[in-house]
């Protein structure tokens, strides 16, 4: 991502939350932060050892993160943390076996009722929205039992409090 601004961004008024540069105590401890970076590559030093980190500098364009040619650089390292999120329900077994089609995100995928891609099998929560906050597995849930209850019996009373598309607040 590129460095945050320091002040609000227009686009992200009160009261949602806003991506501001923000500096921690830890950050503080050794200020190198890099911003627009991906990591292509770990590099060995032949040994099977780690030498070097190969990052290139990245720019967001057509929806999506891409390298810029020619920014490659190597950081010295023998020894990588990785801090990864979420990446998507896992693909093995479960997903498998009931051969659900999945988003562009990799997610599953699923329709305004909450129904994936077959008949009968429903998905709420961070399978099919991708990573996400509690309250918002909790809406989806509900709202998907509600299509549940739907789905068999022809009729609901429950309580749907959001769709499947619904996002954060945003302008
Ligand atoms: C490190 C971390 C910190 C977070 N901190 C916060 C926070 O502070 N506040 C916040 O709001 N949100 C936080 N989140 C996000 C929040 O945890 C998720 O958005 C939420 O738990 C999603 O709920 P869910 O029911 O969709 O999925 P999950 O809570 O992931 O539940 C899915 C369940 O399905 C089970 N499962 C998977 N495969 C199978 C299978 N084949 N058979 C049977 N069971 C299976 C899993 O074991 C799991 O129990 C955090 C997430 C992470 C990873």
């Amino acid at each position: 991502m590129p460095r945050p601004t320091e002040e609000r961004p227009a686009g992200q008024p009160w009261p949602t939350y806003p991506m501001i540069y923000r500096v921690s105590s830890a950050h503080e401890e050794l200020d190198n932060r890099m911003f627009s970076v991906s990591t292509e590559e770990f590099l060995g030093d032949g040994n099977g050892n780690l030498r070097a980190l190969k990052i290139v500098e990245t720019k967001f364009e057509n929806g999506k993160f891409e390298a810029v040619p020619g920014t490659e650089q190597e950081i010295p390292a023998d020894f990588v943390f990785l801090a990864m999120g979420f990446t998507g329900p896992e693909k093995t077994a479960l997903i498998e076996q009931l051969e659900v089609e999945l988003d562009e995100r990799g997610n599953i995928k699923r329709g305004l009722d909450y129904q994936s891609s077959q008949d009968g099998i429903f998905v709420a929560g961070d399978a099919g929205r991708g990573q996400s906050l509690i309250v918002w597995a909790i809406a989806e849930g509900r709202s998907a039992a509600a299509e549940v209850d739907k789905y068999l019996t022809g009729d609901t009373q429950l309580p749907a409090p959001i769709l499947p598309t619904a996002r954060p607040m945003m302008v």
